[in-house]
């Protein structure tokens, strides 16, 4: 299906954000935004909601991000300390969205960050992904690049309702078996999220979704239940709702959260042992690798990951988070110097938020850090 939209042409200050810490689900240190808008219009978009502060109306207004390619080369040439580090395109849009076609707004910034060696994640839901095939693969061999395929379930008809200007589920699931066919470094996998309650946390959809990743070649799947209702979203997406064949959810999806904007933990932890037992079955890995840098940061990162990859999967498992750890694998981030170093010395334990229970995990380890450091391939990620 095509849809009409305004697009308006809008050069902004800067083209690249970076986080104060990376996010622990794609490993982003760096966000751009090609385009402010997005004409997927699925109707749960949490970028609709006020907390983005869009000033436009979001699937019918599209703003094209002028110069943003050479914004973004500029601002690495001239920055001596920006460091590589994972980009993610996307975020309050699709970097894929239909406007990509005659525009190329995304591609321009590809070819930005294959020429600065930068590692990227991208997340989409439209099957264009695969004209930058070549490119992503130059990335993929130079650095590290993985690309998510958002995909939350696999009935044609409810994801035309939900999701109606996207490619259908199936040629997503097409689109991530060319790309590893074609370009097995890069790491691809399925971004189960959010799964809305009463119409796709069955246990026929949460298995099939999790069944036709593995089938198409995904390294991975992560999930999240992380449905959102909050502002005019909410409102946007109850309208749609009510005007559906699925307007016998509204009731007991507003009973469910109960005037919050999050899904309430019980329901959420009875879904994760779910998924995980799916992943389980069908081999599947619930978190992505991590992309390591070759500078001091190399075993921060790692440990980092391990971290906060323990962390995540003992809330899955358990329903408990685990603060101090949590905040020890992000802030081991910031380190300005090699946490070897500082385990040489002896002093893990003045590490932020690195208690007796947290140096006595990571210490085996580091102790192994010789070893590891032979691996080749996506194993030098472990
Ligand atoms: S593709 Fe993503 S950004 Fe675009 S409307 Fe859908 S959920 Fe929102």
């Amino acid at each position: 299906m095509t849809k009409n939209f305004k697009i308006i042409h809008r050069e902004f200050k800067t083209a690249l954000n970076k986080l104060k810490y990376p996010d622990s689900w794609f490993w982003c240190r760096y966000t751009i935004n090609p385009y402010s808008g997005c004409a997927h219009t699925c109707i749960y978009c949490d970028a609709r909601s006020q907390r983005y502060y869009l000033d436009q109306d979001f699937e019918n207004e599209i703003i094209v991000k002028t110069n943003i390619d050479k914004k973004l080369d500029q601002r690495i040439k001239r920055a001596r300390k920006l460091l590589p580090d994972v980009i993610g395109p996307g975020g309050v849009c699709d970097a894929y969205q239909p406007i990509e076609k005659e525009v190329e707004n995304t591609l321009k910034i590809l070819k930005v960050i294959a020429k600065h060696k930068f590692p990227m994640n991208i997340a989409t839901k439209n099957k264009m992904i695969t004209r930058d095939i070549d490119l992503l693969n130059k990335i993929a061999e130079d650095t590290w690049c993985t690309v998510g395929f958002s995909i939350t379930t696999t009935d044609e008809e409810l994801a035309q309702f939900l999701e109606p200007y996207s490619s259908p589920p199936k040629e997503r699931l097409e689109a991530l078996k060319r790309i590893k066919s074609k370009a097995p470094n890069i790491q691809v996998g399925t971004y189960f999220m959010p799964i809305i309650p009463f119409l796709e946390d069955n246990d026929e959809n949460l298995e099939d979704v999790v069944k036709q990743s593995k089938k198409a070649g995904a390294d991975f799947i992560l999930f999240s239940p992380g449905l959102t209702i909050r502002d005019q979203q909410a409102e946007f997406f109850i309208k749609k709702l009510k005007n559906s064949k699925y307007e016998h959810i509204v009731k007991p999806l507003l009973n469910l959260f109960e005037g919050q904007m999050y899904p309430p933990t019980d329901y959420v932890k009875k879904l994760h042992p779910k998924l995980l037992s799916y992943c389980e079955e069908y081999g599947l890995p619930i978190r992505q690798k991590r992309w390591i840098p070759n500078d001091y940061r190399k075993w921060n990162y790692k440990i980092s990951e391990l971290l906060l990859n323990k962390e995540y999967l003992d809330v899955v498992k358990t329903g408990k988070s685990n603060n101090a750890m949590k905040w020890a694998g992000l802030n081991l981030n910031n380190l300005e110097e090699s946490i070897i170093n500082v385990y040489k010395r002896g002093e893990l334990s003045k590490l932020n938020n690195f208690n007796k229970k947290i140096v006595e995990f990571v210490k085996p380890y580091l102790e192994k850090s010789k070893e590891l450091e032979h691996k080749t391939g996506l194993d030098k990620y472990l």
